[in-house]
């Protein structure tokens, strides 16, 4: 596309194109299309990802006239913080409107040696997990790379890190916010590239992880063009218990899922690396001792770590949070059998921004909020057990 074809499209679409959200590839096709060098897009990356800015008159190193040009075609728009929350933990959490006025939430997690941004991929959720507050939200929409590589740019100027180190600056990116990002893969390729990219945030990959839920044949397909750490939500220890918790099980069951997971792992280049398993604990649910020995027994191939996270309740759940005995016995169980296990401290609860709990505000297209609301109101609290 030539300048003229860009002005072309722009006067069809009456849009102005984002270059937020443009990876590396993009923003020098965007230059090449304008019969600019492809050293251009290196310097824009750096002035929006590096330094923070989203004025193309502050960008001095561009000549006037090309910075008019990119003036009349082009913008670099973040989405709107609707608020901000802090917790008394230090955990911070951005509401922020993206197009078409639903609203998604990132959190920061701050801790002695990182500082951890976990950012959402879609407006709302469709696969429903029923542990999951996002999931009974509904699902409206994908992400647009903009709107996802966004929460990092606020989170980073928000805390007037662009460039310098500052007290709390952003040093992980986890995809574990609303949403399931391999179902958006191509707008968290993108943003993802920029995270990795040295000319924007230049994160080690081994500091940007994706967490799913288990979408088989997208794991294969991440592993061809990214080598970032992978999370898997796994939550139990059999399709049994699986497939109430997390029902795209029934279509991807364990043993698939570990499968892919291993295979992501075969074409990691260090032989080092390893899947980290997410799970769940909640009371009477998936916390026995024989949940936690079926569950040492399914991961005894898999290089992993195992990450267990106490239930965070929110309104409408049905379920309720692990013990302290409970969760120190089932990973005393997993450590015993080998295992590396780490408990996650529960974190930002007072802003609801503790692991499970966020919610934004999702324009439904699937109704299903509107049926857990009705389920709520009508029958009392049922536990599933296996
Ligand atoms: S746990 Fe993840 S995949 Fe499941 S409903 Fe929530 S956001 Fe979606």
């Amino acid at each position: 596309m030539t300048i003229s074809t860009v002005e072309n499209k722009l006067a069809i679409d009456c849009q102005k194109i984002n270059l937020l959200g443009l990876s590396p590839e993009k923003l020098g096709k965007f230059f090449k299309d304008m019969g600019e060098k492809p050293f251009r897009a290196t310097q824009v990356l750096k002035w929006i990802h590096q330094i923070g800015v989203d004025d193309f008159d502050q960008m001095t190193n561009l000549a006037k006239d090309l910075r008019e040009k990119m003036k009349s075609i082009a913008e670099i728009k973040a989405p709107e913080i609707v608020s901000y929350h802090e917790s008394k933990d230090g955990t911070c959490k951005w509401i922020i409107r993206v197009k078409g006025g639903d609203c998604v939430e990132a959190v920061f997690i701050p801790e002695k040696d990182r500082g951890t941004l976990c950012i959402s991929s879609q407006v709302g959720c469709a696969l429903d997990c029923s542990f999951c507050a996002t999931g009974k939200q509904g699902f409206s929409r994908d992400l647009d790379a903009f709107e996802i590589i966004g929460q990092l740019w606020i989170a980073v100027k928000a805390f007037n890190s662009f460039g310098e180190k500052a007290n709390r600056v952003v040093s992980n990116v986890v995809m574990m916010g609303m949403g399931e990002p391999l179902l958006n893969f191509d707008n968290v390729i993108d943003s993802m590239g920029l995270m990795l990219n040295d000319n924007a945030y230049g994160l080690s990959k081994r500091r940007v992880t994706l967490s799913t839920s288990g979408i088989v044949p997208m794991i294969d397909k991440l592993a061809e063009v990214s080598d970032v750490s992978l999370a898997i939500s796994l939550h139990a220890p059999n399709d049994k218990l699986r497939d109430q918790l997390v029902p795209i099980n029934k279509k991807y069951p364990i043993s698939s899922l570990l499968a892919s997971a291993q295979r992501y792992l075969d074409k990691m280049p260090d032989v080092r690396r390893k899947i980290t398993i997410e799970y769940t604990l909640m009371d009477h649910i998936n916390d026995r001792d024989e949940h936690a020995r079926e569950l040492a027994i399914l991961l005894n191939k898999l290089p992993c770590k195992i990450n267990l996270i106490p239930f965070n309740p929110f309104d409408q759940s049905d379920y309720r949070r692990v013990t302290k005995t409970a969760l120190y016995r089932f990973r005393d169980i997993l450590k015993n059998a080998g295992h590396t296990v780490t408990v996650r401290t529960t974190r930002g609860d007072d802003i609801s921004a503790a692991c499970g709990q966020l919610a934004g505000t999702v324009r439904d297209k699937t109704r299903r909020s509107e049926r857990h609301i009705n389920k709520h109101q009508q029958q009392p609290i049922k536990f599933v057990m296996s």
